[in-house]
């Protein structure tokens, strides 16, 4: 194919879009690691997960086999108001580089939620409904997730409690505000209204939250609440599978225009739009039919696959959740106070943490005013201002294609382009006055937090 022929933007048609998602558990030779009761510290029933997630959402939790799981049509119908996402070449930031690569990103941001979590909250809302639910609970910390739940909550008609880690609750009003206008009760954790939220209350006055707090208080909430469910936004299986539907359309539109990435980066918080993205890259490097260079991007200041050990640990702060086997820095551990990129939770999925840990991807951490320089230049060609996550993978496209430049490589780099940051102008007025500093964590800091590790 002549490359003057490829578009801007490549969209795919309505009948080209995916119909099944993506199951990459299938073709893992070394399956993530089961959950286990934090109790028992045995691997966990169906039944016991029960009184927490919904039935089908376990079984897709659960299955380690079924390579591809379909998309019930009500999900599709939802997918075609705001999807395929476009695929776009840089062609611009390219310019501006001077780099022969060619950079693609597949940008997730065109929706209210402004991320990729939309693509999820609408699955997970869709099976509570199907099972006759009243309505779910869940914890949000930078509010995306918050806001996409809260969109998919009110298509389908269901209540929708969002337990908001407090400095986010007080720093972003108006994320707040765009959850309520869903018709989502939005509470600042932790409080009160738990028994989990008065004992960590309790513990430290005036603490300000983690989202290993809202997620226990989330939980409580669900399971003392008849016809409730708690949801999740990233971490879980079933979260890496939905989110196939990014990787999916990444595939199908580089295949249909003849194109083999090198390199597919993204970025990594509990590792869900990654994980979703590379999974049909991954499932054919597993099977041996392509090789890919697949990169994880993370904060150097929560540094969890660089520097974090891969161990089972508890999800949450109150030490309520199961147990997962993943990448962690202790579920304690609370990124500096000056940290302002997101990204910020203490593990990472198990599924990701596998494939890491076999080799099969690497990871890479960067410091957070290398992140928002990236972040303006890629707004000021490109025209999309990033969101602080995204922007971490943005840093390392500009790397690779800056290395490119250097070697005459003309290598082909998509990353994912996760989402928006209108809601972040506090920490890019903070990078516009000079006033960003980084932190990265001492190793005694990361010691003291995987002493709380439990053991198995
Ligand atoms: C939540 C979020 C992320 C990180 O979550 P993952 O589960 O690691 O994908 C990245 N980018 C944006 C815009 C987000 O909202």
């Amino acid at each position: 194919m002549n490359e003057n022929k490829i578009p801007y933007k490549i969209y795919l048609e309505e009948n080209e879009m995916p119909k099944q998602w993506y199951n990459v558990r299938a073709d893992m030779k070394n399956k993530p690691a089961p959950l286990l009761n934090p109790g028992t510290k045995k691997p966990l029933a169906p039944e016991e997960l029960k009184p927490i997630f919904c039935d089908e959402l376990i079984a897709q939790e659960l299955n380690n086999d079924d390579a591809y799981i379909d998309i019930p049509t009500e999900i599709q119908d939802f997918y075609k108001m705001y999807r395929p996402s476009p695929l776009v070449r840089a062609y611009c930031l390219e310019k501006k580089l001077q780099t022969p690569a060619k950079i693609y990103y597949k940008f997730e941001g065109n929706n209210t939620s402004g991320s990729h979590k939309l693509n999820s909250a609408i699955a997970q809302a869709y099976y509570a409904k199907k099972q006759g639910l009243k309505g779910v609970t869940t914890e949000t910390g930078a509010g995306q997730w918050g806001t996409a739940l809260s969109m998919a909550c009110s298509y389908f008609d269901m209540d929708c409690q969002v337990y908001m880690v407090k400095v986010s609750y007080e720093q972003k009003p108006f994320r707040r505000e765009v959850m309520r206008t869903y018709g989502a009760s939005v509470t600042p954790s932790p409080s009160n209204t738990t028994e989990v939220g008065k004992e960590i209350l309790r513990q430290h006055p005036g603490t300000t939250g983690s989202l290993g707090c809202a997620i226990s208080e989330a939980v409580e909430a669900a399971t003392k609440q008849e016809g409730y469910r708690y949801v999740l936004g990233s971490v879980l299986n079933q979260v890496l599978l939905h989110q196939s539907i990014i990787g999916l359309e990444t595939k199908a539109a580089l295949d249909k225009y003849g194109i083999k990435p090198d390199m597919i980066i993204g970025c990594a918080g509990g590792g869900s739009n990654l994980g979703g993205l590379i999974s049909p890259f991954m499932g054919e490097k597993l099977r041996g039919e392509a090789d890919y260079q697949i990169i994880a991007v993370e904060p150097a200041s929560c540094p969890s696959l660089t520097r974090g050990v891969f161990a089972y640990d508890f999800c949450d702060t109150g030490m309520v959740c199961p147990l997962a086997k993943m990448y962690t820095l202790g579920s304690g551990f609370i990124p500096s106070a000056n940290h302002a990129g997101g990204l910020r939770y203490h593990g990472m999925s198990p599924i990701v943490s596998q494939l890491y840990h076999d080799g099969l991807m690497e990871a890479r951490s960067v410091e957070q005013t290398a992140v928002f320089e990236a972040a303006e230049t890629f707004a000021r060609v490109e025209g999309i201002l990033p969101a602080p996550e995204s922007s971490h993978a943005i840093r390392v496209a500009i790397d690779e294609a800056l290395k490119c430049k250097e070697t005459g490589e003309e290598k082909t780099i998509v990353f994912g382009l996760t989402g928006t940051g209108y809601f972040d102008m506090v920490a890019y007025e903070k990078y516009n006055n000079g006033e960003m500093t980084d932190y990265i964590p001492t190793d005694a800091d990361l010691k003291a937090a995987v002493a709380t590790l439990p053991t198995v």
